[in-house]
């Protein structure tokens, strides 16, 4: 019911880069290779998410907006093994109840439709232009819960989480073309042709990637790709270390310190390397469902996989300096 979908609104829409967050994992999940996303106002006024991915389905349509309608987990041993970003069916619920919301779906390319919902609840349904793929209009962000509103912060800060979440899918998912605008400026745009080096430049900036070398690791439970800035470029906070696992990004603190520890001596006290690595393991080592924000991962193996990092780190850079 609308009720228990705006209480769980409070868990997962926590402000308008947590729109964006879900709107675009579910993009990511449908297997779209091009993602743009325009806001206006930091978002508060609208967020415009449009992909080219597989569509929903007429019968799926309304049930999208069901609590706990996923498409994504058929089994309970599904929760073990979990291939997609998203599995708890609360994004899209909890986004409505709080917004005004706009779905433009195809499946097949022939025919599409449109749904409008007002505070979760269905206004209309009319057919409309059969692009393959899903367009998500997010409109007057909590207009009907005003306390959330009032703790939403100036367009400035807003916009700086959506261009965070932004970036991050972009570092994780380099052979998707995304793109992020506000009110047509471009704050992101990146190719897709999976080049993880360009990527970083689009975000960090040419001169930054120019100074990162590739780094290689593998065991028989993990392999680790990716890129480490030389030694000598560092930041005073840890938010220029991304780590991935299977497409999602991370906070995962063993990686941190594993990272840490292989630049070992290398970095000044209180300052942090610039690095981006992926992650592919089994997705029966990895527990995402940890937290709401699906954020936070538990490991197992997890010492493991730290040995395999810090090792492989000090090693590249021993090589670096013969
Ligand atoms: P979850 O992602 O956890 O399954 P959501 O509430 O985010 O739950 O989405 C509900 C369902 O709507 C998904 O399982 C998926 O079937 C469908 N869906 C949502 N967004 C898209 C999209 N952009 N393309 C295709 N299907 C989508
Ligand atoms: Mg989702």
């Amino acid at each position: 019911d609308t009720l228990s979908n705006k209480i769980a609104a409070g868990e997962v829409v926590e402000r308008p880069a947590s729109v964006v967050k879900e709107l675009v994992e579910n993009a990511i999940d449908a297997k779209s290779t091009s993602i743009r996303v325009d806001v206006k106002d930091g978002g508060l006024a609208s967020i415009r998410v449009l992909d080219n991915g597989n569509g929903i389905e007429p019968d799926d349509r309304e049930t999208a907006f069901l609590r706990h309608a996923t498409s994504k987990i058929k089994h309970d041993h599904d929760l073990f093994r979990i291939k997609t970003l998203g599995f708890r069916g609360e994004a899209l619920p909890s986004i409505a109840s709080v917004s005004k919301l706009t779905l433009k779906t195809s499946s097949d390319g022939l025919s599409g439709e449109t749904l409008s919902f007002e505070a979760g609840k269905l206004t209309e349904r009319v057919s409309s232009s059969a692009r393959k793929g899903t367009e998500i209009i997010v409109e007057e962000l909590f207009f009907n819960t005003p306390a959330r509103l009032k703790y939403v912060k100036t367009i400035h800060t807003e916009l700086g989480h959506i261009t965070d979440v932004m970036n991050r899918m972009a570092l994780a998912h380099p052979t998707i073309a995304f793109t992020l605008t506000h009110e047509s400026h471009t704050l992101l745009e990146t190719s897709g042709k999976g080049d993880l080096l360009r990527v970083i430049a689009a975000i960090y900036g040419v001169n930054m990637a120019k100074k990162m070398i590739p780094f290689q690791a593998e065991s028989l439970d993990y392999k680790v790709t990716g890129f480490l800035a030389r030694p000598e470029v560092t930041r005073a906070n840890r938010s220029y270390m991304s780590t991935v696992i299977n497409g999602r990004f991370v906070k995962n603190y063993a990686m941190m310190r594993a990272i840490q520890a292989g630049y070992h001596t290398l970095l000044p006290i209180g300052k942090y390397p610039v690095v981006v690595l992926h992650v592919e393991m089994n997705p029966l080592l990895v527990d995402v469902n940890v937290h709401p924000s699906k954020l936070e991962v538990r490991l197992s193996k997890e010492q493991a996989m730290e040995e395999l990092i810090r090792d492989a780190i000090a090693a590249r850079f021993k090589e670096e300096t013969l």
